[in-house]
């Protein structure tokens, strides 16, 4: 039963001439504008964009904070900013002919340095949801290059249907602050009238309002009355019959601690694998996906995981679980806590990289061997010292660990044989690094021992005599 060209024309054209604009929303919109505005942050002191007031404030830039004078909230910038645009769609709820609409507005808000501009809150599209549901948009909304805007300077008077024919976009969402003074006296007489559709739009900036209205859900009443306005935003998903445990997938223990924290769906989630009266974790916790905690779990709890993370400045997910990743790889205890909880997890985290990196490189040590027997004829020795050509990727490992250096990262360019690495040690203490070589070209490039000291005297005339009895005739 699809819709005419001509009945939608005169659907739309009935709605201009009969809808009406309520009181209240005048204000409304003045509101939301108001909130399109931030703090400036300057030398300690901070000046509310709104009110002009100063004063200070410990906040830092782009965290929140409360003008004392407006008693807005903003989030605060810095006074480098240079243009800015802060943009908001508002709905506005309305019935027509017994059907509902979603009227969708759009404001927006202009800072450059020197002035502040305003717009006027603008409708720019229409659902209706009636025997179909249809999305119309005015002759305000433009396409360019697969993105849509709104132009707000154009009338708004043209209308057609939204729809991927004429604008490649198959409709509206409703994702918009919403009106929410005028919404029971819409309910009255319907089969929304006990649905405190109204309450929960007073408790919300945000609801999905076209999806509570396709349908009564009989929880979206029973959510409003418990006071968890916000798992009421999504009440078909609590559209069960049964227990407690069955509606919400907790135990009905949970329930005080659920109303008291006004939970959202997220954070109840995070719940029924949690299991713990702790909001702040709970809030930490549900910054991540499913299936990064998924992960999480496979190695430890989520409190163990929440206790490690959340006081890590920047703390980043992905790095940690590459880090996990790692540890696995290279065999290394995921018991022992310094591993799994490591104080300085990006340090450790682009150690492992190049170990790995270099274990995984099969060809990589069956070059560093091949080097080893072209080198090791260059093999030298007296009564003292002897010096011998690095054999393996774990020696150099074991030679690096032992003098505290990164001849480790030479590994690749002693494979491909853009230089030579040697070892001089002790005859009586074969196992002991001493001195670790860089030949290049036949020359000594670098010869170094613990901490990047330099060799003494005898170490050094050694190192001379084996350079010029050894590599320079070879
Ligand atoms: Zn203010």
């Amino acid at each position: 039963m699809a819709y005419t060209k001509k009945e939608y024309k005169d659907l739309i054209n009935r709605m201009n001439r009969k809808m009406k604009i309520p009181n209240g929303w005048y204000k409304f919109v003045k509101k939301v504008a108001e909130n399109q505005n931030f703090i400036v942050k300057s030398k300690g002191i901070c000046t509310c964009k709104n009110c002009n007031t100063e004063f200070k404030s410990n906040k830092k830039v782009n965290e929140y904070e409360k003008c004392p004078n407006c008693k807005n909230t903003y989030l605060i910038k810095r006074n480098t900013y240079g243009l800015h645009y802060i943009k908001d769609v508002v709905i506005l709820l309305d019935k027509f002919e017994g059907k509902w609409v979603i009227r969708l507005f759009e404001i927006f808000t202009e800072y450059t340095r020197t002035r502040i501009y305003h717009s006027k809150a603008v409708e720019y599209g229409r659902i209706y949801l009636g025997k179909e549901e249809l999305h119309f948009a005015n002759n305000r909304v433009a396409s360019f290059m697969g993105n849509t805007y709104i132009n707000h300077k154009q009338d708004g008077k043209e209308w057609r249907l939204y729809n991927n024919i004429y604008y490649g976009c198959g409709g509206w969402n409703d994702d918009g602050i919403i009106y929410p003074n005028n919404i029971e006296e819409l309910c009255k007489n319907t089969k929304f009238k006990y649905s405190q559709l109204w309450t929960i739009a007073k408790e919300n900036k945000y609801m999905h309002i076209k999806e509570l209205l396709k349908k009564k859900y009989a929880s979206t009443e029973m959510l409003a009355k418990m006071k968890l306005y916000k798992l009421a935003t999504q009440a078909w998903k609590f559209n069960k019959k049964g227990s407690f445990k069955k509606r919400f997938g907790v135990d009905k223990g949970f329930c005080d601690f659920m109303v008291e924290n006004n939970i959202d769906l997220e954070e109840l989630e995070i719940l029924r694998r949690y299991k713990k009266k702790d909001i702040e974790e709970i809030r930490f916790l549900k910054e991540f996906s499913e299936s990064q905690l998924d992960e999480i779990e496979k190695y430890m709890t989520l409190e163990k995981f929440a206790n490690y993370a959340k006081n890590k400045k920047n703390f980043d997910i992905d790095l940690y679980l590459d880090y996990i990743n790692f540890l696995k790889e290279l065999n290394i205890d995921l018991n022992n806590k310094r591993n799994l909880f490591p104080d300085n997890l990006e340090q450790k985290h682009s150690e492992y990289v190049e170990q790995i990196s270099i274990k995984n490189n099969a060809k990589l040590c069956k070059d560093i061997n091949k080097r080893y027997n072209q080198l090791e004829k260059n093999s030298y020795s007296n009564n003292n010292f002897f010096i011998i050509p690095a054999k393996s990727i774990l020696e150099l490992e074991d030679e690096s660990k032992q003098q505290n250096h990164c001849v480790r990262t030479y590994a690749e360019k002693y494979a491909k044989g853009k230089c030579d690495i040697y070892f001089m040690r002790k005859n009586e203490k074969p196992n002991k690094s001493l001195v670790t070589i860089e030949v290049k070209d036949g020359k000594i490039a670098q010869s170094r021992l613990k901490n990047n000291a330099i060799p003494n005297d005898t170490q050094k005339k050694f190192l001379q005599k084996w350079e010029k009895e050894v590599l320079k005739v070879a």
